[in-house]
């Protein structure tokens, strides 16, 4: 029996049983894929926004305002990529400069360093943006960030600190038996006395499981591109446009991985797992791109994606305790800023878990950090000791991103194991390069049937039954 049993592990699930896991409890995870961050939080703008754009006086403006406070912390602590990345919103008109006026007052009654500046002092800062733009807000309080890094550590983290992560378990019915809920996945049975719904796009049907069927999903898509290294420096800045009801507009951002981002569209899907990206949608954003910065290069494509957004029918964060079901805390409709209110949302939720009569006392001995070996960004000198200290940092698996074998296997002995070509990928950057994992994948699918002693065959590509091979090799058969 678990104190506290969280159910979803994205940003969210990982951020509250970080935080969990500082406390003398036994706390699990129920997570339905085979790995963590698989769901909105490996598929977003990664933005860090600075807290302009929320209302003040809601849980999103402290949430996010206060999240990107401890983001910092956080990362610093847990060896996340994470970089200070100023953001625009940009105005075409007079018409737009009255958004523009009022984000301003909003970041302002948030507390965020904002400014509004005109067209010249925009192309001054960034000399690629439109000469269209008449002025822009601006804020120096945005950072960017590597969103499925960043759980993977926290969630890594609470491995480390004891917590137990069950993987492919989807939960389908919770009971609650006098103070204990008995949650049924398709694997198991799990017993606890408190329940973290964490579950992104999905959590307004776990909550339905005990009754609660306050919350519409609304499951909004949003299709990016992703761009080669070569366009990854023709902005430093995140560029939004003026937002509308749907969100924040067609955005163009570098990455902490040194590409360029291109999206979100917003259009409405049936559920949470439909990430596919359509030869419609895609194409248009590239007008809405070039309206903002005319010189982007899109013959320099290498990856699209798409992710869905856990709105619901409220502007609002749903966080509560259910008035319906005590004990039962929901982190719902978690839409953006969620990636930037995480550890602040996962602060909200030990409060209510407190307040709902749950006995927390600190661990003593608690591990706060993380290490991670990065050879493409270390000189020479560093790369030679390393080298030195163990030869598998020697060999380059994955040329385009300079992934080492020796990095591969760290990741594999890591707390979380991957069991994935595409976890490989999350943890190590192989893949993510202009070949897109031609030359590497093969070679990382290697690595991990040798490490984990399994069948090559039984390496997926990402999720459960994403084979890769179909057919038995020698080796293989020999066995
Ligand atoms: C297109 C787009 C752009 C965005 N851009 C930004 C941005 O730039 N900045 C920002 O701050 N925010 C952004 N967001 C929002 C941000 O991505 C989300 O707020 C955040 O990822 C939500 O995290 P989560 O952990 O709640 O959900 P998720 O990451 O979806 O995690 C939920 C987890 O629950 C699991 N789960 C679901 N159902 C079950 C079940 N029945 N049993 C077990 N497990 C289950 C899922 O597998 C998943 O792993 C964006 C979102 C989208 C889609």
């Amino acid at each position: 029996m678990y104190d506290v049993l969280i159910i979803g592990c994205g940003i969210v699930g990982s951020a509250v049983a970080y935080e969990l896991s500082k406390y003398q409890l036994s706390v699990g995870i129920l997570e339905k894929y085979n790995d963590v961050a698989n769901g909105a939080t490996k598929a977003n703008s990664a933005i860090l926004h600075a807290g302009y754009d929320p209302h003040p006086g809601t849980d999103m403006a402290r949430l996010n305002t206060l999240g990107i406070k401890l983001a910092k912390e956080i990362c610093e602590k847990l060896d996340v990529e994470r970089r200070e990345c100023p953001s625009f919103v940009l105005a075409f008109s007079e018409e737009e400069m009255k958004t523009v006026q009022t984000l301003y007052e909003r970041g302002i009654a948030n507390g965020v360093n904002v400014r509004i500046l005109n067209g010249d002092e925009v192309r001054e800062i960034e000399p690629e943006i439109s000469k269209e733009v008449v002025g822009a807000l601006y804020s120096e309080d945005s950072a960017i960030v590597d969103p499925w890094g960043y759980a993977i550590a926290m969630a890594e983290v609470a491995v480390t600190n004891g917590v137990v992560l069950h993987r492919e378990n989807k939960v389908r019915a919770i009971k609650k038996v006098g103070d204990i809920f008995r949650v049924s996945t398709n694997r198991d049975v799990y017993e606890a006395r408190y329940i973290i719904n964490a579950a992104g796009a999905n959590a307004p049907q776990i909550n339905a499981m005990v009754g609660d069927t306050t919350l519409q999903p609304r499951n909004l898509s949003g299709q990016y591109y992703v761009l080669d290294k070569a366009e990854g420096k023709r902005v430093n800045s995140v560029i939004f446009c003026c937002p509308n009801k749907d969100g924040k507009g067609v955005l163009v951002s570098p990455t902490v991985h040194g590409n360029m981002i291109v999206g979100p569209d917003a259009f409405e899907v049936f559920d949470s797992e439909t990430v596919a990206t359509d030869a419609v949608t895609l194409p248009a954003l590239k007008p809405k791109a070039h309206r903002s910065v005319p010189g982007i290069n899109f013959r320099e494509i290498i990856h699209e994606y798409a992710g869905v957004r856990p709105n619901t029918q409220f502007d609002e964060f749903y966080i509560k305790e259910l008035e319906t079901c005590p004990h039962f805390i929901a982190l719902a409709g978690i839409k953006s800023p969620g990636l930037s209110a995480a550890p602040a949302i996962a602060l909200d939720a030990i409060k209510l878990l407190k307040k709902a009569g749950l006995n927390m006392t600190k661990k003593v001995n608690y591990v706060d950090s993380r290490r991670v070996v990065r050879f493409r960004k270390m000189n020479d000198e560093q790369r030679r000791a390393l080298i030195a200290r163990n030869p598998l940092y020697g060999r380059i698996i994955c040329r385009c991103e300079s992934v080492t074998e020796g990095e591969i296997v760290d990741a594999i002995n890591r707390p979380i194991v991957p069991f994935s070509v595409d976890a490989i990928k999350r943890r190590c950057n192989t893949g993510m390069g202009r070949c897109q994992g031609g030359f590497c994948g093969p070679r990382v699918h290697e690595i991990l049937a040798r490490e984990l002693g399994m069948s090559p065959i039984d390496i997926m590509m990402d999720e459960n039954k994403t084979f890769i091979l179909t057919g038995r090799t020698k080796e293989d058969k020999k066995k």
